[in-house]
């Protein structure tokens, strides 16, 4: 059995060919890239998506070995993200399911992040930690579901390391930049804002900003912000390891490229006899492989396909509004 998945939560736009093995044939992305000082302008990123989709669809196939002919089932990220950005998407693939007569299956973002993990990493039931642009939220599986332990209470971790790169005047992806400057910094102290088993990351990148701006080193900046933030999150997922009696943690979403991110989260499970695994870089990135193995799982579990006349986009889906009956 072959998936097409279609990626369009953000500024990515992705189509990938998956097998049932769980072989990635193809996996293709375009990014809009918003203009240097801004975020993505939703209505931009839903242009640069509907002005590429036709070429990545080709790319996709060409490079899967595979024609429309050969596609099973199609699968494409319903939720959550920007509704115009979820509209491209949406709008491309029940076109082309209703074009090659084949079942649609919606799949939830974040996800499909956990399952591209425990396919290319091998966990499996462990505690993630899902750290992308928009998300921070640390998930387990427990009584039929992915629930939610803790999460952000403002803005995602991504975000706050591009807002405070955007404020540095670094080029975005700021992430990737800040863990460059990073290096040899020494620590000049941030709030630490973890609240039960919440996170908020915004006052931190108010006062780092502020400390920028008073004189600090960037590098030194950077530094704490990294470990701040990165401590916060460790924080917590040691809470949720111990609660659920798990021995793994999955990284995931752009931020688990970090190393020091996953060096640290690596030294406290080392301690609890516990294990962390991050999923490679191509899969960590807002990719289509992710959606179009999940469309795979769930449709192997027997999840209905959806009805063609009445698929709607669901912006604010939640991780644990979803029946995981594959697990
Ligand atoms: P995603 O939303 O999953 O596509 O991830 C994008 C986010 O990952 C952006 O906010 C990036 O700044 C962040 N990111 C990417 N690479 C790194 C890195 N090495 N360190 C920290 N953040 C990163
Ligand atoms: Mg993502």
């Amino acid at each position: 059995m072959i998936c097409l998945g279609i990626e369009s939560t953000a500024h990515t736009f992705g189509m990938s060919v998956v097998d049932d093995k769980g072989n990635v044939l193809s996996n293709v992305k375009d990014t809009y890239k918003p203009k240097a000082g801004w975020g993505i302008i939703p209505m931009d990123a839903r242009k640069h998506h509907e002005e590429i989709a036709d070429s990545l669809l080709k790319n996709a196939l060409e490079k899967a070995g595979k024609g429309e002919e050969d596609i099973d089932i199609i699968s494409f990220s319903q939720g959550p993200g920007l509704p115009p950005c979820l509209y491209a998407g949406m709008n491309f693939s029940v076109e082309l399911a209703k074009r090659l007569g084949k079942p649609l299956i919606g799949v939830n973002h974040c996800i499909a992040h956990i399952e591209i993990g425990r396919l290319t990493t091998k966990l499996k039931d462990p505690v993630t930690l899902y750290v992308s642009g928009a998300n921070t939220q640390i998930i387990a599986h427990v009584s039929g579901k992915y629930r939610v332990f803790g999460e952000t209470q403002d803005i995602g971790i991504g975000n706050a390391l591009d807002k405070f790169g955007r404020e540095a005047g670094l080029e975005f992806p700021h992430g990737p930049k800040i863990e460059v400057h990073a290096k040899g910094g020494k620590w000049i102290g941030l709030p630490y804002v973890v609240k039960g088993m919440d996170l908020s990351f915004s006052g931190i990148v108010t006062d780092a900003t502020r400390k920028l701006k008073q004189g600090e080193s960037l590098r030194d900046v950077c530094f704490s912000l990294q470990e701040t933030t990165f401590a916060m999150v460790t924080e917590v997922i040691e809470r949720a390891l111990a609660h659920t009696g798990k021995n793994e943690v999955l990284l995931t979403g752009g931020v688990a490229a970090n190393k020091r991110l996953t060096g640290m989260v690596d030294i406290m499970c080392r301690e609890r006899g516990a294990k962390s695994a991050a999923v490679p870089w191509e899969y960590c990135m807002d990719n289509a492989a992710m959606i179009a193995w999940t469309g795979i799982v769930q449709h192997k579990a027997g999840h209905a396909p959806l009805d063609l006349e009445k698929v709607e986009v669901l912006p604010r889906w939640r991780t644990d509004d979803v029946d995981v009956v594959w697990i």
